[in-house]
């Protein structure tokens, strides 16, 4: 039986906040983590499916970034900075072509219809599905297109379940970086502040009556305090003794994970399909069409990435890697025509639907339910038990890595006052 003050149940971006907080306020922790290495969805590769350049499996963008923590820490750590707004071009593509002036124009309004029409909804009462609110501009040709972007590819969620409420608070604003090298990269070298991490080392089962008491394959850890900063596809699968309140499984039940999966397509030689670096494409969405969005040659990056997110990235990752990759390439070949597909390599897709320690990709309230994040980031038995991750912000920053950094501070802080 080990003891600590505070044991960090996992090292991903809160666990990691979480730690660093607590060791600096002279706090004695242990942090545990399931899987093999720290980072959890902040996760960088640099090998050969990418051409040796690096590669974000999960985060990939500072976003918000005058307030997400993580963009003053970079900044003092050094770490090369890429202005993504300056350099990300986007263009409209209908089918195989691109759109016409009208179009874009077309697109344009629908836009200033989605703003005038769905943000005043959002912030009415009651809390509606994504999907439900945008009936009104059902004829829109373009309101498929947003919801697509909007829902799947930027929430990561299923429309018809997506909370109106969570979309808007959590609507994405300001600047938007990239930390070259890759956040994952970046996490792991911040790591170093946060002290030593027991990797392979997953909780099984958590007991929260008379202290805390953490079961692992390594034996038990007792603690004055937890921190629990697995993902909200994971908490259902940890057992609680005693079983947490209505008030908490309810809140996590609303909070289901989405799916956002990302593939990179390595370029075979020095051919750019005619694209230039940093360039995003967005197509209308149409019945019977793939719907994906695709990045090419991010900030200079010897791949083509593409994002496929919501419900279809759900079903696919059922059917496995084989079919996400087929359904990419498909996609790729109906946008940039069927030879554009000779001059990329196999696919790398990331695996969050399948791997056991996430179970997804970032949480997304369900409609009437946007509260949830509140509930769950309230602390139980006086401080001691203290849930931390992206799911628990309530500040907009929800799903994202500096969210989840702010939280785990907040958590420690917690955990802190508890001891007091
Ligand atoms: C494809 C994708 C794209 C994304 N894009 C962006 C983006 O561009 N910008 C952005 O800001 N955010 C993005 N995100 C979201 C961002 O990655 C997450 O919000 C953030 O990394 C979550 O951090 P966390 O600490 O809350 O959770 P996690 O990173 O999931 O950390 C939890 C840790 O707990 C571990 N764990 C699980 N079960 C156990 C157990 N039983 N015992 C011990 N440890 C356990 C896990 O292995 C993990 O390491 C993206 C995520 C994905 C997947």
């Amino acid at each position: 039986m080990t003891s600590t003050d505070v044991l960090v149940i996992g090292a991903g971006a809160a666990g990691l906040a979480a730690a660093t907080t607590l060791r600096a306020g002279g706090i004695a922790c242990i942090v545990i983590e399931a899987a093999v290495r720290i980072g959890g969805r902040a996760y960088t590769t640099a090998g050969p499916d990418t051409g040796n350049h690096w590669f974000d499996h999960g985060a990939t963008w500072l976003h918000s970034a005058e307030r997400n923590p993580l963009s003053e820490l970079a900044r003092a750590a050094g770490t090369k900075i890429i202005e993504s707004d300056k350099l990300r071009r986007w263009r409209l593509q209908i089918g195989p072509r691109l759109a016409t002036a009208a179009e874009l124009a077309g697109y344009r309004a629908a836009r200033e219809r989605f703003d005038a029409t769905i943000r005043p909804r959002a912030a009415q009462h009651p809390d509606i599905a994504f999907a439900a609110a945008m009936a009104p501009l059902r004829d829109d040709p373009w309101a498929a297109t947003i919801e697509l972007w909007e829902a799947a590819q930027i929430a990561a969620a299923d429309p018809t379940t997506l909370s109106l409420h969570d979309w808007r608070i959590n609507d994405l604003e300001g600047t938007n970086l990239i930390l070259d090298g890759g956040i994952g990269a970046f996490l792991s070298r911040l790591a170093t502040r946060a002290g030593p991490v027991e990797c392979n080392t997953p909780a099984t089962a958590i007991e929260w009556s008379d202290g805390i008491a953490v079961a692992t394959p390594r034996g038990t850890i007792r603690a004055k305090a937890a921190i629990v900063t697995v993902s909200t596809g994971v908490l259902p699968t940890l057992p609680f003794a005693p079983a947490l309140p209505a008030s908490h499984q309810e809140a996590i039940a609303a909070l289901p994970m989405g799916l956002l999966t990302k593939l990179a397509f390595p370029a075979l030689g020095a051919d750019r399909l005619g694209l230039p670096d940093t360039m995003s494409i967005r197509q209308q969405a149409r019945p019977g069409e793939p719907a994906m969005g695709l990045f090419a040659w991010p900030y200079g990056a010897p791949y083509v990435q593409s994002f496929i997110g919501g419900a279809t990235a759900w079903a696919l990752a059922r059917q496995g890697h084989a079919a996400t990759a087929d359904y990419a390439r498909s996609a790729i070949a109906k946008l940039l025509g069927a030879d554009a597909l000779k001059s990329l390599g196999p696919a790398l897709v990331t695996n969050w639907a399948a791997d056991p320690w996430h179970r997804g990709s970032y949480a997304y309230a369900l409609a009437g339910h946007a509260a949830a994040r509140g509930t769950l980031a309230t602390p139980l038995a006086d401080g001691r038990l203290v849930f931390a991750g992206e799911a628990t912000r309530t500040d907009g920053l929800a799903g994202t890595i500096g969210g989840a950094w702010l939280s785990g501070i907040e958590a420690a802080h917690t955990a802190m006052r508890s001891m007091s």
